[in-house]
């Protein structure tokens, strides 16, 4: 059972400093935590007014070997690493501030980020964190023969197939995207360039940043780089962070899997144009409810929309089942990470029984708020009889809640018979009394 998913954003500033790949410029970058639904931002601290813009794919301008985003004239470029990182260790919203026109290129991987955002730590916030769901295959094709389709799937995952000049260098590599996935076996590929490629760039002076330090240069079919190659399949492997990062633009968790065949910047964003188009279509034809209907459960998203409470005070997961007008079961995930357990006891952690009781008041108003149909009042609890604590509560356990409603007088006053339930043990019960007001 997934806990609950909510944004998160960075629990303190992440720096970075170093080199611009493409004008060669030092650059200083400083990952700000940022508001709940704010997404990331680039930050442009050495302009006058420091403007922003949002790392969205409305705002991308060009995909020449980087990522480019802008605002009218403002420019942030080769942005895809960064973002590569926030997105698969799930950062929902900062502001990337930097004083030059591109991030450090580091040591052209992701690694040096992730590291910078481990350090600094995630905070969840209090707003559910916004997923892209794929319903039906969605597919993007380029004239210079990239092939992307992306597939339903409960999680996010990336198949990729690279090849260089000839096919030389074809390489595979499947995966589902998680933040330990991502961190051991993707964030530290490199760069890579094709010789031929670099060597009209640096007649051009285009990358006055790039060395053999921060990017693996293939040269015919040898492999050229200051240290020896990360992984034998180094290559493909970066195409996936470059896919991470560029799909970072849909500002959503995509919970699909893409299948990519040479894959870049321009299928990419491409990619992450359609999934963006996908889901303005799905949300201009999903009506809004005031309240779920029927029988099923709701999802952490549908339980926020109906109760007001917010971590780490939202006591409820989701609901697992109505019965009938009268009955309602909700799960709680109850993880060493609650505050609570950080002073209820130091080295002996158990679950507070006054928060069981909160647990069973939100799910009985769950049940109720659904009864009267209606999202937009609030219930105030008015008592609570015969409460027993019977076991308890440990980290690890899922606490089953369950209320029934007994009594109900107009659409003021009710009374619910309710009971938490670990490992089929009860191990708290009560009478609860609510009143509803309108908001
Ligand atoms: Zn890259």
């Amino acid at each position: 059972m997934p806990a609950a998913e909510f944004q998160h954003t960075l629990a303190k500033a992440a720096s970075l400093s170093g080199t611009s790949l493409h004008t060669g410029a030092p650059v200083s970058l400083k990952i700000q935590p940022a508001a709940p639904d704010s997404g990331i931002k680039f930050k442009r601290k050495d302009l006058q007014d420091e403007p922003t813009v949002d790392a969205t794919i409305a705002n991308v301008k060009t995909v020449e070997r980087a990522t480019t985003i802008g605002e009218g004239s403002l420019r942030v470029h080769t942005v895809e690493h960064v973002l590569s990182a926030l997105s698969a260790l799930g950062v929902d919203n900062a502001i990337i501030e930097m004083d030059a026109n591109e991030p450090p290129i580091g040591d052209g991987s992701a690694l040096p980020y992730v590291d910078e955002i481990r350090r600094a730590g995630l905070v969840p916030q209090e707003a559910p964190r916004r997923f892209f769901r794929v319903r039906e295959p969605i597919s993007v094709e380029t004239k210079s023969g990239s092939l992307l389709v992306i597939l339903p799937d409960d999680e996010f995952r990336i198949s990729c197939t690279q090849s260089g000049p000839e096919n030389r260098f074809t390489q595979f590599f499947s995966t589902a995207i998680t933040p330990a996935i991502y961190e051991k076996e993707i964030a530290p590929a490199r760069t890579f360039v094709y010789y031929e490629d670099v060597q009209a760039l640096m007649e051009k002076n285009l990358i006055k940043g790039g060395s053999l330090e921060n990017a693996i240069v293939v040269r015919g079919d040898s492999v050229l780089s200051k240290e020896p190659l990360r992984f034998p399949d180094e290559f493909v492997r970066h195409k996936i962070l470059d896919i991470v990062g560029d799909l970072a633009l849909l500002g959503r968790a995509i919970r699909g899997h893409v299948v990519a065949v040479r894959p870049g910047h321009g299928a990419n964003t491409e990619l992450a144009r359609a999934l963006a188009k996908a889901h303005e279509a799905t949300a201009a034809v999903l009506p809004k409810r005031s309240f779920p209907l029927g029988e099923g459960g709701l999802d952490i998203n549908e339980v926020m929309n109906v109760l007001p409470h917010r971590y780490p005070f939202l006591m409820v997961d989701r609901i697992l089942s109505f019965e009938g007008e009268t009955k309602i079961t909700g799960i709680k995930s109850v993880t060493i990470n609650e505050p609570f357990f950080q002073g209820h006891f130091p080295g002996h952690p158990v679950m507070p029984g006054v928060l069981q009781v909160e647990a069973m008041a939100q799910v009985a108003s769950v049940l109720m708020m659904r009864i009267s149909k209606s999202a937009s009042r609030v219930g105030y609890f008015v008592s609570a009889d015969g409460v027993k604590f019977r076991k308890p509560v440990f980290p690890g356990d899922t606490l089953f809640i369950h209320a029934e409603l007994t009594k109900s007088r107009g659409n003021r006053l009710a009374k619910a018979s309710c009971k938490c339930v670990v490992n089929d043990a009860i191990v708290s019960e009560g009478e609860l009394m609510f009143t509803f007001i309108d908001k």
